[in-house]
């Protein structure tokens, strides 16, 4: 479902990412984990171009290379759905209007059938109730079920999670992980840069270690926690758990 090949990505002459490779298969949820700094949240917005690679890589979703702009990329960001840290709903829309607006502006969607679709997510991340409100009416955990349902509301169809609860108060973040262990039951195909290793190791299927902008280990979740190979992660998992 996604592919990264021979993938590097500068800032000026800092190497953010080095040499990824990477194929995430339909159905996958890959947990991605390492140091402040590593390249995680950069190799998320590369997924969904909103950063550009150096040349010479290639990024494919769903077997298409990553178009450079236009209409093809509109269309291509509605395949990629992306959840980030802080959530970030339209503040001055209505929880309805944040989940309609992609879907009526990009997908063509009808006001009406933008609506009740918007209400079955909603509902089903749990704030259905909350659909007229705005969002700085809500808690960061119902705001954060919003941006997952927002989300889904494009029928992407790989999701992207950057660090979804670390900007939550503790007792708001296994509401979202609930959520996130749900999407993952039903198939979903899932990248998520998260340190919450009960995720991990109940919804992922793999896990990869970034560290200076590499990958230096792709294996399961289990496998990482009770036997690291490097000597960063050994350290990582030192200091995290
Ligand atoms: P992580 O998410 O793992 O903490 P990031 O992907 O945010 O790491 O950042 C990786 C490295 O790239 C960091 O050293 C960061 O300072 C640098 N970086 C990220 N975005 C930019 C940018 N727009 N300009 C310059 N440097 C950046
Ligand atoms: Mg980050």
């Amino acid at each position: 479902m996604v592919r990264l090949h021979e993938v590097n990505k500068h800032f000026g002459s800092f190497a953010a990412l080095t040499d990824i490779n990477l194929d995430i298969p339909q159905g996958q949820v890959a947990i991605v984990i390492g140091p402040s700094g590593s390249g995680k949240s950069t190799l998320c917005r590369t997924i969904n171009r909103l950063e550009t690679i150096d040349p010479g890589g290639t990024i494919e979703v769903d077997g298409k290379a990553l178009p450079e702009e236009g209409k093809e990329l509109a269309r291509l960001r509605a395949d990629v759905g992306m959840v980030f840290q802080s959530f970030n709903l339209f503040s001055h829309k209505s929880i309805l209007e944040n989940v309609t607006l992609g879907p009526i502006k990009v997908r063509g969607v009808k006001k009406k059938q933008a609506e009740i679709e918007a209400m079955e997510l909603l509902d089903r991340v749990g704030v259905g109730h909350q659909a007229k409100k705005m969002p700085a009416q809500l808690s960061g955990g119902q705001q954060q079920r919003v941006a997952i349902a927002r989300a889904l509301a494009m029928k992407p169809k790989v999701l992207l999670f950057d660090e979804p609860t670390s900007a939550l108060d503790p007792e708001m973040v296994q509401e979202v992980l609930d959520v996130m262990v749900d999407l993952a039951k039903g198939g979903m195909t899932m990248v998520v840069v998260t340190h919450e290793m009960g995720f991990a190791r109940k919804a992922g299927d793999r896990l990869i270690f970034m560290a200076d902008g590499k990958i230096l280990e792709d294996t399961t979740p289990e496998d990482f926690f009770t036997n690291p190979k490097t000597d960063r992660a050994k350290d990582f998992l030192g200091k995290i758990l």
